[in-house]
C-alpha cells in the first residue's frame, strides 16, 4: 500500500507496522500456556484499532526496529531470563519515544482522541512534532521538553491475586494523573513507560525520570498512586478475562494444555506464584 510515511514524510509504499514491537508479541506467544497469546495478555487499548497499520515506509521502520533490537537485547531478555539490569543510554530514551510516537499515531488515526479538551489536543499535536524530530535526529541528549519515565516491575512487586500475570500482559493507552498531568502509558512485559505531553510533575515522577544515560535501581523506584490505579485496574482484567471464554474455547484450551509442555511455561510458573500468594483467590472462576 502506498502512502505518506509518518516519519519522513516520503510517499512510498508503506509497511503494515506493529504498534507494539513484534518481539514482544513473540515472547508473550513462546512463553504461553499454549503458544498463543491470551486476550487477557493483551489488554492493549491501541487493539482495538488492530495491532497493525499502514503507518511507515521500510526504511523507518527499519530505524525502529534498530531500537527495538537493542531494548530487547540490553534490558528485556538480561533482566527476564538473567534478572540483570544493565546500564543504559540514550536509546532508551529514543526507543521509549518511538513507542509513544507510534501510539500517538496509531490514535490520531483512529480519532480516538476526539473527546480530549482542545488545550491537551494541542499539547499532543505539539509532542508528535517534538517526538518525531528527535526521532529523526543523531543527538545524544534528551530534548529539554521530553519528560519520560520507566518503571520496572517485577514478581510479587504488588499485592493483587493476579499481579504475575499481569506482568506478562502488555498495553497502550493514554491518560491523566491526579494533578493535571497527561501522558501515553506504554506496558510491556516487566516494563512500564510514560511518555508526558501535559502538566508533568517532577515531585511526583522525578525519580523514575530517563535520563540521557543511567542506571535503574529497584530498591529506589517509588511508584505513584497513579500507577497503583492503573496496576489494580489491569489486575482485575487479568482475573476478568478468563469468564470471557465460551465452553468450546475453554475445552480446546484445556486440549492445547495437555498437549503443550506448560508446566515449563513462564505462564505456568506466574500462574503459580499467584497461587502461593492467594491460594483459590487467584484460581480462574467460571460461571
Ligand atoms: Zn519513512
Amino acid at each position: 500500500m502506498n502512502g505518506t510515511c509518518k516519519l519522513c514524510q516520503k510517499h512510498t509504499k508503506l509497511n503494515d507496522s506493529h504498534i507494539i514491537p513484534k518481539f514482544i508479541h513473540n515472547w508473550q506467544k513462546k512463553t504461553s500456556f499454549t503458544g498463543n497469546i491470551r486476550s487477557s495478555e493483551n489488554i492493549d487499548k491501541v487493539n482495538q484499532g488492530g495491532f497493525k497499520d499502514y503507518l511507515f515506509c521500510n526504511e523507518c521502520e527499519q530505524h525502529f526496529s534498530k531500537l527495538e533490537t537493542n531494548f530487547s537485547k540490553e534490558f528485556f531478555y538480561p533482566f527476564i531470563d538473567e534478572n540483570i539490569l544493565n546500564l543504559y543510554d540514550i536509546n532508551l530514551s529514543k526507543f521509549v519515544i518511538s513507542l509513544a510516537w507510534r501510539v500517538l499515531i496509531k490514535y490520531k488515526k483512529d480519532k480516538l482522541f476526539d473527546k480530549f479538551e482542545d488545550s491537551t489536543i494541542k499539547k499532543i499535536n505539539r509532542y508528535e512534532i517534538i517526538w518525531r524530530e528527535y526521532l529523526l535526529s543523531d543527538t545524544n541528549e534528551i530534548p529539554k521538553d521530553i519528560n519520560h519515565n520507566i518503571y520496572i516491575l517485577y514478581e510479587n512487586l504488588y499485592p493483587h491475586p493476579s499481579f504475575n500475570r499481569y506482568l506478562r500482559t502488555s498495553e497502550a493507552t493514554f491518560m491523566s494523573d491526579s494533578e493535571g498531568g497527561s501522558y501515553f502509558y506504554i506496558k510491556l512485559p516487566y516494563f512500564t513507560f510514560l511518555a508526558f505531553v501535559e502538566n508533568y510533575n517532577y515531585k511526583y515522577w522525578g525519580n523514575s525520570e530517563i535520563q540521557n544515560y543511567g542506571y535503574i535501581d529497584l530498591k529506589t523506584q517509588y511508584m505513584h498512586t497513579s500507577m497503583e490505579d492503573i496496576i489494580k485496574e489491569s489486575c482485575e482484567t487479568v482475573k476478568n478475562s478468563v469468564k470471557q471464554y465460551s465452553e468450546t474455547q475453554y475445552i480446546k484450551s484445556q486440549n492445547r494444555f495437555n498437549k503443550a509442555n506448560f508446566y515449563n511455561t513462564h505462564a505456568f510458573e506466574m500462574a503459580v506464584e499467584d497461587f502461593k500468594n492467594y491460594g483459590d483467590e487467584s484460581l480462574p472462576k467460571r460461571d
